[in-house]
């Protein structure tokens, strides 16, 4: 079975056109057409979500790919993921299935999934590999489900939603990882599709709603690669807690982007810029030992995490703080 579901969050205007109200796009959507993100359509003036438990992808991956370093270090999580997007990127490094609307996929009900972490040992459910947000339904379902199995769900998000059900979504997501794109309004718009301040709202919401919350920027060759913006993400982050951890991230080019692979040393010059601010600055997709993706302790400097690859061996956590000097490191284990 492949049910139709009418979505939630939108509104009723004249001649059976409606306005979905999920993300900051408000898009206004006619009759037999489908919003910006392609998978919300209007349905004789009804919007439903056209992508209701059509999985593309679903795998046990380590929860480090996430990427989340402080929630449950060295678990495995069951991850799924469909198709389409609210966000344009022309590098998308997922745009097979987020950008691509054939993409197989196979119905897969909320209960199948949960049945299936819980047969894998899996200790929650991760929304992922496109955007979760435009899931919505799906995920609000499922994420129910497994918190009544005594699961944790995660969300890994471009943070482009609105307030209302990113509040919903807030009462049952346990973590986050939210891409902080860029720290320019421009850049959003004309690269992305998008806009800061909603995903600054976001992170800054996820946060204040008690949920873990990580962040990670996809630095760009030609796109977000100046220092001054990696300083003023820094000093965000920080500005709310500067124990969020933040994920600095090498680009490789993909889809409609060509620019050479970010340059490994200004990556590495970003992540130390970062920890002038920040407690927990990671280099993502550059070889083991290029740039640091060990936990140390803030306070005496203890090895608290060590990484390689996704191999995590935890070498002096207790409690979720440092074993060594009793620091609060708000990992989650
Ligand atoms: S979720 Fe899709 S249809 Fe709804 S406002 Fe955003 S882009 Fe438009």
């Amino acid at each position: 079975m492949n049910p139709s579901v009418e979505a939630r969050h939108y509104t009723h205007l004249d001649n059976r056109t409606v306005r979905c109200g999920l993300c900051p796009h408000n898009c206004t959507i006619h009759d037999g057409k489908a919003g910006t993100c392609g998978v919300r359509k209007n349905d004789g003036g009804t919007l439903v979500s056209t992508i209701y438990g059509r999985v593309t992808s679903l795998a046990m991956d380590p929860v480090e790919k996430k990427p989340l370093y402080h929630f449950y270090p060295g678990s495995a999580i069951l991850s799924i993921g469909t198709r389409g997007c609210n966000l344009k990127c022309p590098y998308c490094q997922n745009w097979h299935i987020s950008q691509d609307l054939s993409a197989h996929a196979e119905y897969r009900s909320p209960d199948d999934i949960v049945r299936i972490a819980v047969e894998h040992g899996s200790g929650g459910i991760a929304y992922t590999y496109s955007e979760p947000i435009i899931w919505f339904e799906y995920v609000m379902d499922t994420a129910r489900l497994a918190r009544e199995k005594g699961l944790k769900n995660v969300m890994v998000t471009n943070g482009f939603v609105n307030p209302a059900p990113l509040e919903e979504l807030l009462g049952y997501v346990d973590a986050m990882n939210i891409d902080l794109k860029a720290f320019r309004d421009e850049t959003y718009r004309r690269v992305q599709k998008g806009g800061l301040e909603a995903v600054k709202a976001t992170i800054a919401a996820a946060y204040a709603g008690g949920c873990h919350v990580e962040v990670t920027t996809l630095v760009v060759t030609g796109i977000n690669d100046d220092m001054d913006e990696m300083r003023e993400i820094a000093e965000f982050i920080s500005g709310i807690d500067p124990a969020i951890p933040w994920h600095v991230s090498r680009y490789h080019p993909s889809y409609r982007y060509h620019e050479p692979s970010t340059d490994i040393r200004f990556l590495r010059e970003s992540c130390e810029e970062g920890r002038k601010k920040l407690h927990f600055v990671y280099c993502g997709n550059v070889p083991s030992g290029e740039g640091g993706n060990d936990t140390r302790c803030p306070r005496c400097g203890e090895l608290v995490i060590r990484r390689v690859g996704y191999h995590t061996m935890t070498e002096n956590l207790v409690s979720g703080g440092c074993g060594k000097c009793g620091a609060p490191l708000g990992i989650r284990a």
